[in-house]
């Protein structure tokens, strides 16, 4: 755990902190809504989830809910209106739509958070100021762009969707340069971005939380796997160097201050060979390789993202076990029976009626397991 000076120096007055009973407005109704209303709730904080999907997992555990779309600006005005505070657990929130919610009631993370993460060229670019390490990348809109950008980054590459990409969706390898029309054909004509393909070592990430103060805390670094574009287990302590450790909390911090951030981020990273670091992507939101926090330390992502957005202090965010997450995708979760029956494994579920190939279903926290 990482706390800047400033934690603690006239935190605990916390003034215009939201008192309880007071509003979350959350845009998404998603798992990760979800778990934001139930850390909510036990700090006595009521949420308003907004979402188009009349299935959301988040509705069940709401004290509110709207279902409507997310450029229906009559409906965004009256949920502003009646909340305190706007949040999100989607990064693809229209800027359009935060902006006008803005004007009714304050949005945590700022709008500004939702452009630079929207657009892997803006994010690549913003990191470059910054003098953060990125994979090489360059902007791709047709063919000459493309022959331009694998000049540059040189192959193998991969060619992604600027905007609207998750889960390694959007997403096509240029391995050899008779694959280059086929991947840019993948794109539908849709703005891409060439990245070189980094041959890391491994990939981390650290789940950053920022006050409206601009206190910050930094968790400890998980280490992920994916497994087909989607992650599959974060675990907790990373095998990294101190140093690298201290670099990806540093790294952080540096985002979310150049943001004027409030509330959780996801910085993912890849570790180089050299114990090097190049950021990913960052998600302006928890994470889901943060979720191995709400059974291993003193206070999760997710009361620290509703404690950030609503005023109030950081809780700790001390490590106390070594923890394994493993996400439950597809059919996986039918195994809730043995999970539940695991000594030390904490079973989540979102309860998500139908069980499609790739979906999360849940996760498990597996408590003093290691990689
Ligand atoms: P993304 O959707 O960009 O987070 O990509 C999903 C996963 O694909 C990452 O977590 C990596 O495992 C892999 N990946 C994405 N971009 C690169 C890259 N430039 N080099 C190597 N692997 C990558």
């Amino acid at each position: 755990m990482t706390m800047t000076a400033e934690e603690g120096a006239g935190e605990g007055e916390a003034p215009g902190a939201l008192p309880p009973g007071s509003v979350i407005g959350i845009l998404g109704g998603g798992q990760l809504g979800r778990m934001l209303a139930l850390a909510a709730a036990r700090l006595g904080l009521r949420c308003h989830i907004y979402c188009p999907d009349p299935e959301s997992p988040a509705f069940d555990v709401a004290a509110a809910q709207t279902i409507a779309a997310y450029d229906d600006m009559a409906a965004l005005e009256e949920f502003a209106r009646s909340v305190d505070v706007v949040t999100y657990e989607f990064e693809n929130v229209p800027v359009a739509a935060a902006k006008q919610l803005a004007e009714s009631a304050p949005v945590r993370p700022g709008p500004r958070a939702l452009a630079v993460s929207q657009d892997r060229l803006v994010e690549k670019s913003f990191m470059a100021e910054l003098g953060i390490g990125t994979a090489a990348f360059a902007p791709v809109d047709d063919r000459a762009s493309l022959d331009q950008a694998i000049a540059k980054t040189g192959i193998p590459g991969i060619l992604k969707t600027r905007r609207l990409g998750y889960d390694g969706k959007g997403q096509a390898p240029i391995r050899s340069p008779d694959q280059a029309g086929d991947a840019l054909e993948s794109m539908l004509g849709a703005p891409a971005i060439l990245e070189a393909l980094v041959d890391f070592e491994r990939e981390i990430s650290v789940i950053g939380v920022r006050t409206v103060r601009g206190a910050i805390a930094v968790y400890d670094p998980a280490e992920n796997v994916h497994r087909d574009g989607i992650l599959a287990t974060s675990a907790v302590p990373a095998s990294i160097d101190a140093a690298v450790a201290a670099e990806a909390r540093r790294i952080a911090t540096e985002i979310t201050n150049a943001l004027d951030y409030v509330g959780a981020i996801g910085v993912e990273l890849f570790v180089e060979r050299d114990g090097s670091l190049l950021v990913n992507e960052i998600a302006p939101r928890v994470h889901n390789s943060g979720h191995w926090t709400e059974d291993a330390c003193a206070v999760s992502q997710f009361e620290n993202h509703i404690r950030a957005v609503a005023g109030w202090p950081l809780g700790p965010t001390t490590r106390h076990t070594d923890v394994v997450m493993t996400n439950l995708i597809g059919l996986d979760a039918e195994a809730w029976r043995d999970l539940a029956a695991e000594p030390d494994a904490l079973v989540h579920l979102y309860g998500k009626r139908e069980a499609r190939a790739g979906r999360k279903m849940g996760h498990v926290n597996r408590l003093r397991a290691r990689a």
